[in-house]
């Protein structure tokens, strides 16, 4: 089934929603071993999403999208706005021009939005950020996509696999951004950043289960 630009809006919508009803939550996995922003970091950002969407409502996904990054850019801040703003930019380029999306495409995005956030970041697997629970999920909806699954199974495969990659997140060592000060103190934690990217995969999913699959 293909992804239409309402879906990608709604998605946006979804995501503002849930990280909203999260804030509190990722300000306090954050306080933990960060600097307790994280959730109010993201609100902000998707809250700034949501102002600027009227004006880009009309244009093409990629468009959109890069609208996105550049709000998470602007007003997030931290390490999770460069990274995120990557993220989406990223994803803006492999959907650029196009009204409407594959399943394949949407793998596509995703794929090149985890390249960015790794060339910026320089974070791989077992570092205890982001990365733990995004690259699970791709490859979970890539088995999926190969397979010939809905799209629906595609992103309940991915939600599920980012959910254990958050939690995976919990007995590792930070030695990527502001956690890896703590060292060994970082240990027993489960890493925000993990956390607010399984919430935009499960977003995704949300909007793909409203639709009926
Ligand atoms: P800051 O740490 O600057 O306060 P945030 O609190 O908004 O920024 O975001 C922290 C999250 O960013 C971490 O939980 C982690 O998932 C993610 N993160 C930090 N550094 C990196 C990195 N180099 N690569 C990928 N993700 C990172
Ligand atoms: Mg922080």
């Amino acid at each position: 089934m293909g992804i239409t630009k309402e879906d990608v809006i709604k998605f946006l919508e979804k995501a503002a929603d849930l990280i909203k009803q999260n804030r509190d939550y990722l300000t306090q996995l954050d306080s933990a071993i960060g600097d307790a922003d994280h959730g109010i970091n993201m609100d902000r950002g998707f809250t700034k999403i949501m102002s600027t969407l009227n004006s880009v409502k009309d244009k093409d996904i990629g468009s959109i999208l890069r609208a996105c990054s550049m709000a998470l850019v602007s007003t997030v801040g931290g390490a999770a706005g460069p990274l995120y703003g990557t993220a989406f930019m990223y994803a803006a380029k492999v959907l650029d021009k196009k009204e409407e999306i594959a399943p394949e495409e949407l793998y596509q995005a995703l794929k090149a939005a985890l390249e960015g956030i790794q060339l910026r970041g320089k974070a791989t697997e077992g570092e205890k950020t982001m990365v733990d629970a995004i690259a699970p999920a791709l490859r979970a909806f890539e088995e999926k996509l190969r397979a010939g699954a809905s799209l629906k199974e595609m992103l309940q495969s991915a939600v599920e696999a980012a959910e254990r990659g958050k939690k995976n997140t919990i007995p590792m060592k930070a030695t990527k951004g502001r956690a890896s000060y703590l060292g060994e103190r970082s240990i027993g934690h489960q890493d925000p950043g993990a956390t607010s990217s399984y919430l935009l995969f499960k977003a995704m999913l949300d909007v793909v289960e409203e639709k009926g699959g």
